[in-house]
């Protein structure tokens, strides 16, 4: 016998299967939902639907935008031959916190990571690439201390090297395997602050 009604059952499985959501979890919002008032329920759908029709990639730094090109590739007051090459959007949000990094950067959703078959063309790499025939002066890798964030470091090094431009790596002070996104300002400053040239 089915313990809950089948549309709970259903619901509590979409829920389990978003990220860092366990099956007990699930089930507390799952209850929880259903006891909103039901115009809360559909504000919060609509939201969902709306973000994910709306938000996009942007043109030049492939960070998630409502718009083709995102606000800080927009602003002319910024350093646009600086490019910080972070793993996803949440580490830009990191680093932009700080309110001390005035180049721009490039998202590349993901990290090469062999293991479970994410190669360099799995993430947004190419488009890192056409960039650099611009007017660049420095790329700073800010890919997370992980395995897969140091492979994808080496990796981009190499790839750049020949062009001539200066590629740099943020410094040690994150912890390994350390998410930039839990990681306070200071640290992040230091570790921008005590950059090497690859
Ligand atoms: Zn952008």
């Amino acid at each position: 016998m089915e313990l809950y009604s089948g549309h709970i059952n259903k619901l509590i499985e979409e829920l389990a299967a978003l990220p860092g959501i366990g099956h007990k979890s699930a089930g507390r919002l799952a209850f929880h939902i259903i006891g909103m008032p039901e115009d809360k329920v559909k504000r919060l759908a609509n939201t969902l639907v709306t973000a994910r029709e709306n938000v996009r990639y942007c043109k030049c730094c492939c960070t998630l935008t409502d718009e083709d090109i995102c606000p800080i590739c927009k602003n002319e007051g910024r350093d646009h031959s600086t490019i910080m090459v972070v793993e996803n959007a949440r580490d830009l949000a990191a680093y932009e916190k700080t309110g001390k990094y005035d180049g721009v950067y490039h998202v590349l959703h993901g990290a090469i990571s062999p293991m479970i078959g994410i190669g360099p063309g799995d993430i947004r790499l190419k488009e890192l690439m056409v960039r650099l025939e611009g007017d660049v002066q420095e790329v700073i890798i800010a890919t997370n201390s992980s395995l897969e964030g140091e492979t994808t470091a080496m990796y981009i090094s190499k790839l750049i090297k020949p062009t001539g431009i200066k590629v740099t790596r943020i410094a040690n002070g994150i912890p390994v395997g350390g998410d930039l996104e839990y990681i306070d300002e200071v640290t992040l400053l230091r570790a921008l602050d005590g950059r090497i040239t690859l």
